[in-house]
């Protein structure tokens, strides 16, 4: 019954790892694994890691300005001196779409790498089920 408890314990882990994953824009397959091997630990990075997602919203809602790195006022994107503070603020990339689409994975990887953690996880489940149940025989 212990191992049984653990197994579903582990299991919710790896649920709510995915569910932490795929809202915070982070890859689901890779959360899964990691939650796989390392359990409840997982589940605490999940919760701690920056939400990629909330990133990219705001980065992308400012069309003609961004924070200022040392002050945290709004500056002009092209500015290379904050108005407010006075220091030199690194230029910014003028086009981030080029990057965003080079380092995001296709589609069908996506759902191959989701497959693929879903498969590992009803087999680790079949397995367990199989020694805890079929080598009962007391
Ligand atoms: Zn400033």
């Amino acid at each position: 019954m212990v191992v049984l408890s653990f197994l579903v314990i582990w299991i919710v882990c790896i649920v709510a790892c995915a569910i932490l994953a795929d809202n915070k824009g982070r890859s689901v397959g890779g959360w899964v694994v990691l939650a796989i091997v390392l359990g409840p630990i997982t589940l605490l990075l999940a919760a701690v890691v920056p939400n990629l997602k909330q990133e990219q919203l705001t980065s992308a809602d400012e069309t003609g300005s961004r924070p200022c790195p040392f002050c945290a006022e709004r500056i002009k994107r092209q500015a290379v001196v904050c108005s407010y503070c006075g220091r030199d603020v690194p230029r910014m990339a003028p086009v981030p779409e080029a990057v965003e689409t080079q380092s995001a994975p296709p589609k069908w990887l996506v759902y191959f790498a989701r497959a693929v953690a879903g498969a590992l996880v009803l087999a680790f489940l079949a397995v367990v089920l199989i020694l805890h149940f079929g080598g009962a025989t007391h």
